[in-house]
């Protein structure tokens, strides 16, 4: 076995380990990142479509302006101009009955953009509109909650629909506005998913700008986007990205000393765990150490939800803009990548959130159900032709939201040298990058502090 020294060894190469690894190959420490897959980024990754040449997403992701953490991630890593924010929420969708409806937000201070984009809304009766002001109150709550003040904006063992149906919001405004929403940014139904994550995401929507609403979208394949881009700013500091052999961590008396990947014996006082929930116990062999055991016992006992892609390649331009709501369908939001990606793609994208109910359905279903939903919404849909159709499936691709759930673990543990980040720690979000870069970063700034590194 061969021997190497390191300062800090990350553990898992996706949007967490990547923006901690950045952080510490900036501030001057020699950092090797080991990625188990056969490629970076996790579940935010790209592949290779066989057929076409194209490098495909494992599903669309979408970012908000109020992304501020992975904002950061990208411009330290040169990588901010693939990334295109909206100045104003500004969606259109086609309603359960067929008809297209645009919901724009002005550039008012929020929560006023927000409220008055609303009251405009045509899709909406005027009774539905009204009730979004009785959210008003209780959005002022949750910002203060988020800004740490001693308040609680939701009650215990409420429901996403249960704290919106005590706010007054009708069945028609969760149907079309926040029902979409809620699936969006928590990958579950509000009907299952615990309200204080919601509550949490709104809160940092309606934050200081009208632009924290705003949709921003990745304007290349995640691999560039970021991954490639991260891989490269690491290694222009002397660090190291391996795809190797899933990394087991050494421990010498509740202290980390190494970490092995494969053939190789990395000797390093810290080491940031920045795999999945489901992974965790993994890098302690067969045991975990008892320290650890609470931690492992509670990662291994959470559910996940699952996400369902239907990528279709059509003949012909069925969408006029580069993304379309589809409230109240199996596939709740169609991206038409050719539109995004300026050209270098030339296929639909349709997104299941919380698609349990679809996972186990065959390819040929899915495809068709996606082909009847983009009939059904768009009229140059009819006389489409598909040429080629695959699926994704991610059977875990968040973690769930429920009440009930084990606890998330904070980024210190009870090992010295051992920090834990990804999406599934405690940042308060629900599982999506931006939680997955502030844990990443939360971790830097641990290992900074072990290390004593200024900074
Ligand atoms: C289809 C889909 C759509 C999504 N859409 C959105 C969206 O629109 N907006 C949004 O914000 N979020 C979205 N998300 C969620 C978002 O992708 C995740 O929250 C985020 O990517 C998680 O990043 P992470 O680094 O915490 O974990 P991961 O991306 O899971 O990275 C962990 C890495 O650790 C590696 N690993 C595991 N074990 C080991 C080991 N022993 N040694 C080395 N490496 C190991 C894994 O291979 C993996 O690459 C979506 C997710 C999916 C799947």
């Amino acid at each position: 076995m061969t021997s190497e020294r390191f300062d800090a060894v990350v553990l898992g190469a996706g949007f967490a380990g990547l923006s901690a690894a950045a952080v510490l190959a900036d501030r001057g420490c020699r950092v090797l990142v080991l990625e188990a897959s056969s490629r970076l980024g996790g579940r935010a990754a790209s592949f290779r479509d066989g057929a076409t040449g194209e490098q495909v997403d494992n599903g669309q992701h979408v970012l908000f302006g109020c992304y501020h953490e992975t904002r950061r991630f990208l411009d330290r890593i040169g990588a901010a101009g693939g990334l295109r924010v909206a100045a104003d929420l500004d969606v259109v969708s086609v309603t359960p009955e067929g008809e297209s409806t645009r919901f724009i937000c002005p550039s008012l201070p929020p929560p006023f953009n927000l409220l008055a984009g609303v009251l405009e809304w045509r899709a909406l009766a005027w009774r539905d509109r009204l009730a979004v002001l009785r959210l008003a109150g209780p959005l002022r709550l949750a910002r203060r909650e988020l800004l740490g003040g001693d308040v609680c904006a939701t009650s215990a063992g409420e429901t996403v629909t249960g704290w919106l149906t005590r706010h007054g919001q009708t069945a028609r405004i969760r149907e079309l506005l926040w029902d979409p929403l809620a699936l969006a940014a928590l990958n579950q139904s509000p009907d299952v998913a615990a309200a204080p994550t919601f509550v949490r995401a709104l809160a940092m929507m309606t934050g200081s700008s009208c632009s924290d609403a705003a949709v921003a979208l990745p304007l290349l394949p995640l691999r560039d986007l970021y991954a490639e881009p991260a891989r490269r700013f690491i290694e222009a500091r002397g660090g190291e990205v391996r795809l190797t052999t899933a990394g087991r961590l050494r421990l010498d008396q509740g202290r980390v000393v190494g970490v092995d990947a494969g053939a190789v014996r990395v000797e390093t006082a810290v080491a940031i765990s920045a795999v999945p929930w489901f992974a965790l116990a993994g890098l302690f062999g067969d045991r975990p150490p008892e320290e650890m055991g609470m931690t492992c016992q509670n990662a291994g006992q959470m559910e996940s939800s699952p996400i369902v892609t239907v990528n279709l390649w059509l003949d012909r331009p069925v969408l006029d803009r580069s993304f379309v709501g589809l409230p109240g369908r199996s596939m709740q939001w169609v991206f038409d990548k050719g539109q995004i990606f300026g050209g270098t793609a030339s296929y639909l994208s349709l997104v299941s959130s919380g698609a349990s109910d679809l996972t186990s359905a065959s390819t040929d279903t899915l495809i068709a159900l996606a082909t009847d939903e983009i009939r059904s919404a768009f009229p140059a849909g009819v006389e489409a032709v598909i040429t080629r159709a695959t699926v994704v499936r991610e059977p875990r691709a968040t973690f769930s939201l429920a009440p009930g759930q084990p606890s998330r673990p904070g980024t210190e543990t009870p090992l010295d040298g051992l920090f834990l980040a990804g999406d599934w720690t405690d940042t308060g979000l629900p599982a999506t990058i931006e939680g997955a870069v502030q844990s990443g970063h939360l971790a830097a700034v641990a290992t900074l502090a072990y290390l004593h590194v200024a900074g």
